[in-house]
């Protein structure tokens, strides 16, 4: 295995709290040393990293890859492209494929399908049989086979008596429960926020207290039971009070916020040319209004929410070019997230770059476990995945830049600054460009 020397960055490990000028050395798929003018001869490749971030490769704990099932949308080895392009080292994929991920073969068959892919990938398994919200899935068997925690995602555990049994059942896991927070009795027929933008459009909608409610409920449900319990996705800036109470408390709680939602309101939702839909915009749950993109900020900033994660939903064209009410929900995230993050979260200062690294890696690895194996931190001895971030390279998004299967994504021709130019997993370079 070739050795790569990352030469001159600015150095910065949440796990540690390092963030100084330093060179790291990669060698046998491993973290070889960190420190200032390391040595050059002999090694295979030099990566020029000044004026740049280097980081634990970074994480993302919420991507939907499609395969099996869907291949035509992504598949794993695309969304792994897609993943080293926007800096991600490792990606935990959700179980809603078809047939969906809730047998430990097939948890299996996923963990095989990454080991051949660019970035590392991890299964989230289903929470219910089929994700059907009837009976659990084995849940056991799928933790000792590799699965890296629990969720319906795509839908949410709507029964109370099922989600009782799931906490109690995980709990000895160790693994966290994530919830697709989503009451469907209060979503039917609902395609976007419920709010003026709706009932402009004449569209179903989807009000905040669909999600509210859940977490609420699950949190209630899980006073005595202790099971790790994650919200996925947040989007209500009153769930974001929820979850804060509830942490306060001393519960094992947490919860992601993803790039749309803190960057996007529901007038997204409104065609470019004032008139008609923009179904790049559609997403489950809904982007919704400026006080919630503020509270979520907020959750960040104070400690509430603790990850960061894209929910990458690859769609085709002529899916996304139906009707709104009929289009699929969910846009790309894995090639953009990054510079997404950083307009709306450290150029307009709400934090600055080492808590921004530590929602992209030590927050999600313990979320999954993935700490436990050493990822989400710069550690000598440690897996050697690395993210060389050029924070202040200007770029516009368009087509080119969406490796993976899928091109859905309402920002294209957005100007961003701010992306991943190189990318080491288990001491290889995955990815390199970008500027
Ligand atoms: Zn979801």
């Amino acid at each position: 295995m070739a050795s790569v020397l990352i030469a001159g960055g600015r150095v910065l490990d949440p796990a540690s709290g390092l963030d100084r000028a330093a060179d790291v050395a990669v060698k046998d798929g491993k973290i070889a040393a960190i420190g200032p003018g390391l040595a050059r001869p002999g090694v295979d490749r030099v990566i020029n990293a000044e004026g740049c971030l280097v980081t634990p490769g970074l994480i993302d704990p919420h991507v939907h890859l499609r395969e099996p099932g869907q291949e035509h949308k992504e598949t794993i080895a695309s969304g792994a492209r897609a993943a080293v392009a926007g800096g991600f080292t490792t990606v935990c994929c959700m179980p809603n494929t078809s047939p969906a991920l809730d047998t430990p073969e097939l948890v299996r068959f996923v963990l095989g399908r990454g080991e051949q892919s660019a970035a590392r990938v991890f299964p989230v398994a289903a929470i219910s049989k089929q994700r059907r919200g009837n009976e659990l899935a084995e849940i056991s068997l799928m933790a000792r086979a590799g699965a890296v925690g629990f969720s319906d995602d795509g839908d949410c555990v709507a029964s109370a008596g099922l989600m009782a049994r799931a906490l109690a059942v995980v709990k000895p896991t160790g693994l966290a429960i994530m919830q697709h927070a989503q009451d469907p009795t209060l979503t039917k027929g609902a395609s976007m926020h419920a709010g003026e933008i709706a009932l402009k459009l004449g569209l179903g909608g989807w009000p905040r207290v669909a999600e509210e409610v859940i977490v609420e409920r699950d949190i209630r449900l899980n006073r005595g039971i202790g099971c790790r319990y994650h919200v996925q996705h947040i989007s209500s800036g009153e769930t974001v009070a929820i979850l804060r109470r509830a942490r306060a408390e001393g519960q094992p709680v947490s919860g992601e916020a993803s790039p749309h939602h803190l960057l996007l309101t529901h007038e997204a939702c409104i065609g470019a040319d004032g008139l008609g839909y923009n179904t790049m915009a559609k997403v489950n749950p809904p982007v919704r209004e400026t006080s919630d993109m503020k509270a979520l900020r907020e959750g960040i900033a104070d400690g509430t929410i603790t990850v960061l994660a894209t929910d990458h939903a690859p769609h085709t064209d002529s899916e996304k070019a139906l009707p709104f009410e009929e289009a699929p929900f969910g846009l790309v995230g894995l090639e953009t997230a990054l510079a997404l993050y950083i307009e709306a979260l450290v150029s307009s200062g709400v934090i600055g770059w080492m808590k921004l690294v530590q929602l992209m890696t030590v927050g999600p690895a313990k979320l999954c476990g993935l700490d436990r194996m050493g990822l989400g931190r710069l550690e000598v001895g440690g897996p050697g995945d690395v993210t060389v971030i050029d924070p202040e390279v200007k770029w516009t998004i368009g087509q080119k830049d969406l490796v993976g299967a899928s091109n859905n994504t309402p920002f294209l021709g957005r100007k961003v600054k701010g992306r991943a130019i190189a990318t080491v997993v288990g001491g290889e370079v995955k990815w390199e460009g970008g500027r």
